[in-house]
């Protein structure tokens, strides 16, 4: 049985509901888990403001400063203003708040475009940070301390913002929990930690982060072509031996990306010998995602999950991500937490009477619909010619 510590937060569920890209997919996802009840088969780790410099172990000191900025006009654009506005009192009570609003240059810092500031972001970028890093620092401890029987696996479904350089938002992502996380991990232990994304778009932030560290490796499978985002990253031809790139095709099936796990991603793995693995599992590549570009199934990420955590027999954190059809995310990550509790596919047909059911009215209160049981009709590009000569690369290096 699996040793499942789950990250939560009421207040970063509500902050992270205002996230530009996917409003109100947060409740989604937290409301599912706890409609289910797996929440109460976990460890639930309770998910608190960082006060200390930790996000300064990897981003600017600048840039964390302008991610802080008071910003009470935006604030106040929210419906809700008051009620989060207490909120967030309560909980970030005693921390150091800056009084003055001294907004400097936005734009400089990637504040602007697909990363504008949106309400309480300085909030919701402390807890994001804080819950990869609390949870690296829990996944750890509990190895350290012993007796816990099987395989332990941090969950945090409000992580994996990868995008986000060390002064520069990019992707909706604003602050790299998942590098401070890798970090938080390093700074505590002498192995090294694998670090693998299964995000549509490639992973440029954390193999930027460590790109010349011989203790992580980072491996991105990710959609590829000229202009697609991150425009100009992820080629197979920049990898090099401990950062990977793995770039595919459109129409990207549970098969091939099984293939890929198979085939190039475990030998990567035995290379490398890490202590820690840790999984970025945006879902944007579900078939019912508006990206139209992969064309995965739930059940296609919960099989690769379960492949991974098998072959591994080290401790896993996994993260989320992207994923645009936030029902579908929601019970994507919900499939996925559920089975590595031991839920099988039947648990989970009729979806229970919680806030947010009216949510799902259009797929009749189903988990399972005819639409999200099958892969769509996109055609596969990724030919075994084309895998092959990717596997020949990277094994090459
Ligand atoms: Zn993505």
């Amino acid at each position: 049985m699996n040793h499942i510590i789950l990250t939560h937060s009421d207040l970063l569920t509500t902050l992270a509901d205002e996230l530009p890209s996917n409003k109100q997919r947060q409740s989604l996802v937290q409301g599912l888990l706890n409609a289910y009840k797996l929440d109460e088969l976990c460890e639930v780790l309770p998910i608190i403001p960082i006060q200390d410099a930790s996000m300064g172990q990897y981003h600017d000191k600048d840039f964390i400063n302008q991610l802080q900025q008071p910003r009470d006009d935006v604030d106040k654009q929210l419906d809700s203003y008051e009620k989060v506005r207490m909120a967030v009192s309560e909980e970030f009570e005693g921390c150091n708040d800056t009084e003055e609003e001294t907004v400097g240059d936005d734009e400089k810092f990637g504040l602007s475009f697909d990363c504008y500031p949106f309400p309480f972001m300085r909030y919701y970028v402390n807890l994001i940070a804080a819950s990869t890093i609390q949870l690296a620092k829990r996944v750890v401890n509990s190895c350290k301390e012993g007796g816990i029987p099987g395989q332990i696996i941090g969950i945090n479904w409000y992580g994996g913002r990868h995008h986000c350089h060390r002064s520069r938002c990019s992707g909706f992502c604003y602050i790299n929990d998942v590098v401070l996380g890798i970090s938080t991990i390093r700074k505590m232990c002498s192995g090294g930690v694998f670090y693998l994304d299964l995000d549509l778009h490639n992973g440029d932030g954390v193999a930027e982060a460590f790109k010349f560290s011989k203790k992580v490796t980072t491996c991105s499978v990710h959609r590829h072509d000229v202009g697609f985002f991150p425009a100009g990253s992820g080629k197979l031809e920049d990898s090099v031996s401990g950062m990977y790139n793995v770039p595919t095709r459109r129409g990207l099936t549970n098969e091939v990306m099984q293939w890929i796990l198979q085939n190039i991603v475990f030998q990567l793995i035995d290379k490398h010998q890490p202590q820690y693995l840790v999984v970025q599992l945006g879902c944007d590549g579900l078939s019912s995602d508006p990206n139209n570009e992969w064309n995965m199934t739930i059940e296609g990420y919960a099989d690769v999950v379960h492949l991974l955590i098998e072959y591994v027999d080290i401790p896993v954190i996994v993260l989320g991500g992207g994923g645009y059809n936030h029902t579908e995310v929601a019970k994507c990550w919900t499939y996925v937490t559920g089975t590595l509790l031991g839920y099988k596919a039947a648990d989970f047909d009729e979806i229970p009477d919680h806030r947010l059911l009216d949510n799902y009215e259009h797929d009749g209160y189903r988990f399972w619909t005819d639409s999200n049981l099958q892969p769509g009709k996109m055609k596969n590009e990724n030919t075994l010619e084309n895998l092959l000569s990717l596997q020949a690369h990277l094994l090459s290096l």
